[in-house]
């Protein structure tokens, strides 16, 4: 909800910090911050989180986000409220762009990039989804550089879902799901390092607070006993820009290791 001065609303956005700042997480859709990054707030009670809540769309249109600093008192969340473009959309990534552009009035995504700097100008780094699959999801990864902030990118829970939930107990159709997510993933990681959070101490609690906040989002359940097809969603994972080249069979080895053999076997929930 836009207030009478047509600002974005805010909630929870507390004062400048004393000492290090927060660290900004970009979410498209309310909910990906805490699917992707629950278990890793959970693990830094130190640090100050801001989740920016992007975009909303038919699907996910209910600032459920919002009320997550009511159980995570080290988060704080602000929504821009913008008109996302939908799982749906079928064109290229520059029309995506050019369709969000319209239909939120922004000139281009630079513009978006301003309205944000309010949110994350006193951030220590910013976070943002790699942008995969989800259209939504690939226009907020094409923010970057945002006034020269460190950055990083998360592991998003896969989008690459079969048109049916339960074909991911198939292991056929999951696995050439997964497979072709795996190349997307290692042209995407060139030049990038991953570091992988070990976030199963804290994954009860973070699968609790997933259900007590987002309890329309309750389908994803469904895949939490997944084999191949998806991840389990105490995945976590960061890629931060390393300066250097990571060869192409580092690359491979890390997302063999992490795709199929220990997001494969890490179905404990
Ligand atoms: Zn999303």
């Amino acid at each position: 909800m836009l207030d009478s001065n047509g600002a974005p609303h805010r909630a929870h956005l507390s004062e400048a910090p004393a000492g290090r700042g927060p660290i900004a997480i970009l979410e498209p859709h309310y909910d990906d911050a805490w699917v992707n990054l629950g278990g890793t707030m959970l693990l830094r009670p130190q640090q100050r989180f801001r989740i920016v809540s992007v975009a909303e769309d038919a699907k996910n249109r209910h600032n459920r986000t919002q009320t997550l600093p009511q159980y995570v008192p080290h988060v704080e969340t602000v929504a821009l409220r913008l008109r996302g473009i939908p799982w749906s959309f079928r064109g290229s990534l520059e029309e995506a762009v050019r369709l969000f552009c319209a239909q939120n009035r922004l000139s281009s995504l630079a513009a978006l990039a301003e309205r944000l700097w309010p949110y994350v100008a006193d951030c220590e780094e910013v976070w943002l989804p790699m942008g995969l699959e989800h259209p939504q999801h690939a226009i907020v990864a094409q923010l970057l550089p945002i006034g020269g902030k460190r950055f990083a990118y998360y592991r998003e829970f896969p989008y690459f879902f079969p048109s049916r939930i339960r074909d991911f107990r198939r292991f056929d159709v999951g696995f050439r799901y997964k497979l072709a997510h795996a190349r997307q993933l290692w042209r995407r990681l060139h030049g990038y390092r991953a570091e992988y959070v070990d976030v199963r101490r804290v994954r009860e609690q973070k699968w609790h607070i997933f259900t007590l906040v987002y309890p329309e989002q309750a389908s994803l359940l469904a895949l939490r006993r997944s084999r191949v097809g998806a991840l389990a969603l105490q995945d976590e994972a960061l890629f931060r820009p390393c300066g250097g080249r990571v060869s192409r069979l580092r690359r491979w080895g890390a997302i063999v290791l992490f795709e199929f053999i220990r997001g494969g076997t890490c179905r404990v929930f």
